[in-house]
């Protein structure tokens, strides 16, 4: 049993409603009172000024807020009782996602989404793998852990501690070693993922109704653009979709072997499409000499990256993207434009796209707007939780 301290702290008056009706992130901003001698993994009592109890969460440091409410209810611990209760109730909600032989990885626990923030579990074909955010949640992960090992599915457990700053493999935790590659699937697509190796597995679990989209309606007779690639999954999908030939473009050296990696897997000769090791603008550039052009140009960066050459923030630099992206699409072409920045609303990403088509001369109009899939689940209450925005946009319309 681990022993760990709850203090009682006051929140704040104008704050009290949002926690009052289910906001899950604790700010310190929102606290009327403080204490110093709060270590991870304590527990906090939040109440009201009149020191009536309002919900209880956990003490733990991430990027934003310094801990997630668990309960609203005073006498419920963070101990294995509730987290059976969260995880047969999380396990329920992905059912239908059990039951389906064409796939066999999603999300199995999404944090506050389903009652308890700074841990994710994913399930690939069987293996478990947990994404520990702060310290203080980390306290409670044998107790966490084992109620997982109970269930007669789970063949082996792996870690990564995304706290720690550094990158590094991830751990094993126990049961039995997943192979490597672990081949899972997706809607009948094979995809090789590597539980160990890094913050990364080779799959964006996340993006799973947008391949699907890809594969099913857009991708028939294609040319296909996928730029900040990684291991090519849009790629694969487009192709299982009919797609005509794909080019993938990421800067990282590991792509080209994992993007290769990803076609094998699936039967289709990575000779056959073009796997290009290479900053997108770079590409953007060469791209416009040789007046290429894609009838489905793809386009997910991540919120923030660094190369040698350039710093691209999605913040500041999503417009000049899709400029670039613009520019390289065929007539009535179709943009997957994708963001996973939580700092958009889905209606400030919108107004991106209208102003990076603003003096290009192009007509657009959104066909469809993917959020998380089902298994990804938002707490109702935060917002900032539903941070994927993917608009399929056609142009000269
Ligand atoms: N869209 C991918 C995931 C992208 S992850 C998928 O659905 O699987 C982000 C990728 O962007 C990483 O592989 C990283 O190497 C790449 N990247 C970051 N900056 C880049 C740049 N300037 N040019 C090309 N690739 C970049």
């Amino acid at each position: 049993m681990i022993f760990l301290n709850e203090v009682t702290l006051k929140i704040n008056k104008q704050h009290l409603k949002a926690y009052q009706n289910g906001y899950p992130l604790i700010l310190r901003d929102n606290l009327e009172t403080w204490r110093d001698d709060l270590h991870e993994g304590d527990l906090i009592r939040l109440v009201d000024s009149g020191g009536r109890f309002v919900a209880k969460g956990y003490y733990g440091l991430q990027n934003k807020g310094i801990g997630w409410i668990f309960t609203t209810e005073e006498q419920v611990n963070l101990d294995g009782s509730l987290f059976k209760r969260l995880i047969h109730k999380a396990l329920e909600k992905r059912q239908s996602l059990f039951n389906d032989e064409s796939t066999t990885a999603f999300r199995l626990f999404n944090g506050e989404g389903d009652g308890l923030g700074g841990i994710t579990v994913d399930y690939y074909d069987g293996y478990l793998l947990f994404q520990w955010y702060s310290i203080g949640i980390y306290h409670y992960q044998k107790e966490f852990t084992r109620t997982w090992f109970d269930l007669p599915f789970v063949k082996g457990i792996y870690e990564k501690k995304r706290f720690e700053t550094t990158e590094q493999a991830s751990d094993f935790v126990g049961g039995t070693e997943a192979p490597l590659p672990l081949i899972v699937k997706e809607n009948g697509i094979n995809y090789a993922t590597y539980l160990n190796d890094g913050w990364m597995t080779g799959i964006f679990l996340d993006q799973r109704d947008v391949r699907k989209r890809i594969m099913d309606h857009y991708a028939s007779g294609k040319t296909v653009l996928n730029t900040f690639s990684y291991t090519g999954a849009f790629s694969v999908a487009a192709l299982y979709g009919g797609a005509l030939q794909t080019t993938s473009v990421d800067v990282a050296k590991r792509s080209r072997k994992k993007t290769a990696e990803q076609f094998e897997v699936n039967g289709i000769d990575p000779e056959a499409q073009a796997i290009v090791v290479e900053d997108v603008f770079q590409y953007f550039k060469y791209a416009k000499r040789k007046g290429l052009s894609f009838d489905l140009v793809i386009t997910d960066p991540p919120s923030f990256a660094r190369t040698k050459k350039i710093t691209f923030r999605v913040a500041k630099d999503y417009p000049e993207l899709l400029r670039e992206v613009i520019a390289i699409t065929a007539r009535h072409g179709v943009i997957v434009a994708s963001t996973n920045y939580a700092g958009f609303s889905l209606s400030k990403f919108t107004e991106l796209v209208e102003k990076a088509f603003n003096g290009t001369g192009r007509s657009f109009a959104i066909r469809e707007t993917y959020r998380l899939p089902h298994d990804f689940q938002v707490n109702k209450s935060f917002n900032e939780g539903n941070y994927l925005k993917v608009l399929f946009l056609e142009l000269d319309i």
